[in-house]
């Protein structure tokens, strides 16, 4: 499906940010029916509760998701952003024992999250996202991520609060990003289990990243073994006999 109400580029360097949404609506296809009419709005995916995938809007094109918002200093998200939809009711009205979307359809209670969205202070009812959905969302995140270099992933909410509420809390949005973005950056690299060796004649092992900590033990001698822990700025944190820092030019990959 194409509903190309707009045929204005990113430009030069953008996207560099993702917007999550949900829709609000039945179900994906009436939602991305709805985005492709007359109304002045629409999103580069819906995701459906199945993960499917719905593309509305080609990546390198504006769509029109965010309306009016700011991040930082920015203003009107969409020219900086991807939109991605999500197909949910979002917030959920209790009757009796029934939790009714504002479109009138009951959801059963194994679909009901109860929860604080981050910018109230009362918990209410939330229509849940399923696995699937989530999951397809992460791989296109990382795709997006690998293709445009985006390095910012926020909900509606974070960029137009007190207007918007989605994604909402059912929506896990800090554990998502963190999992997504936190690849790329070079001081946080999973180090797990990776092994070096030590290239220089004599290596100095310090208290902390940087020359101005004190050495902490005799220098390493070239061909010592060390686990890698940690980076950070260009030094590795090992452990040997003993655990410090090191300067990460003298130590080979193994
Ligand atoms: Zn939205």
């Amino acid at each position: 499906m194409s509903c190309l109400k707009n045929t204005e580029k990113f430009s030069t360097g953008l996207p560099d940010t993702v917007v999550i949404h949900y829709t609000a609506g039945r179900d994906a296809g009436s939602s991305a029916k709805f985005l492709c009419s007359e109304v002045k709005a629409s999103a580069h995916l819906v995701i459906g509760r199945d993960g499917k995938i719905i593309q509305l809007v080609p990546f390198n094109t504006i769509s029109w998701h965010a309306g009016v918002s700011a991040y930082g200093a920015r203003q009107g998200l969409n020219k900086y952003s991807i939109g991605i939809e999500l197909d949910n009711a979002g917030v959920l009205q209790k009757t009796g024992s029934e939790y009714k979307a504002w479109f009138g359809r009951s959801y059963p209670e194994n679909e009901v999250v109860l929860a604080t969205h981050r910018n109230e202070s009362k918990p209410a009812y939330w229509h849940s996202y399923t696995e699937v959905q989530i999951e397809a969302c992460r791989q296109v995140c990382e795709f997006l991520i690998g293709k445009y270099g985006i390095n910012l992933i926020v909900g509606h909410e974070e960029i137009a609060p007190g207007r918007k509420q989605d994604p909402g809390p059912a929506f896990p949005l800090d554990k998502f990003r963190d999992r997504l973005l936190s690849h790329n950056r070079s001081d946080e690299p999973d180090f797990v289990d990776k092994k070096g060796i030590v290239t220089a004649d004599f290596l100095n092992i310090r208290s902390g990243a940087g020359v101005n900590f004190d050495k902490i033990a005799p220098p390493l001698k070239m061909g010592t073994e060390v686990s890698i822990l940690e980076e950070n700025n260009g030094w590795y944190k090992v452990e040997t006999k003993i655990t410090g820092w090191v300067s990460k030019a003298n130590i080979g990959l193994e």
